[in-house]
Parts: C-alpha cells; sequence; structure tokens
C-alpha cells in the first residue's frame, strides 16, 4: 500500500480498506470512491499489523474481530469478509516500515 496513493476525485491522501466478500477496496476516507482488487491478491502485501473490525453499511464500526498480523489476521478477515461481513482494515504502527 503505497502512502502517496491520492484520490482522483477529491485529492485525499486518507484511504480506508475493505474486504467484503472476496473483493479488497481501498476506499477514499473522505469521498468514498477507489478501486476494487481481490483480497487474497493483496494479502501477502499487508505485512504490517492491522486492525480488522466489522462495519455496517454506513460505515459505523459494529465489533473489532482481530489485531494482529500474519495468517491469522489474513484467515480472520477471509472468514469474516466470505460470510458477507464488511471487514474495515486499519495499520496500527503508522510508522516509517521500509525494507530496502
Ligand atoms: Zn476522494
Amino acid at each position: 500500500m503505497d502512502d502517496d496513493f491520492r484520490c482522483d476525485d477529491c485529492g485525499s491522501s486518507k484511504f480506508e480498506t475493505i474486504v467484503h466478500y472476496g473483493s479488497y477496496i481501498s476506499a477514499c476516507a473522505t469521498c468514498r470512491q477507489g478501486p476494487t482488487t481481490s483480497f487474497m491478491a493483496v494479502a501477502p502485501a499487508l505485512t504490517g499489523i492491522y486492525r480488522a473490525t466489522l462495519i455496517d453499511d454506513d460505515w459505523r464500526h459494529l465489533e473489532q474481530i482481530y489485531e494482529g498480523q500474519g495468517v491469522g489476521f489474513v484467515e480472520a478477515v477471509r472468514i469474516a469478509a466470505q460470510s458477507g461481513s464488511r471487514v474495515l482494515i486499519r495499520p496500527i504502527a503508522d510508522g516509517d516500515r521500509r525494507h530496502d
């Protein structure tokens, strides 16, 4: 996930990530537009520590389902999203994570 990613519609650089069924949606936090891809395609790139929260159609937080990283995180999100829940993903540690 790139930090210099900007919304085409409003220019915001703040994005939220949602998984719904098999779709991985990176949506602008301001106007909620955004591209969709497959969660399993991007899961290997999610190497940080994340918090997964169930949300409703209006993006209200319902329940936190997982906090952590790696396979456990991906599985928790995948299972929740497969059952039709919307899962909001937020990174917990927000520093400059570089591995170059
Ligand atoms: Zn926007």
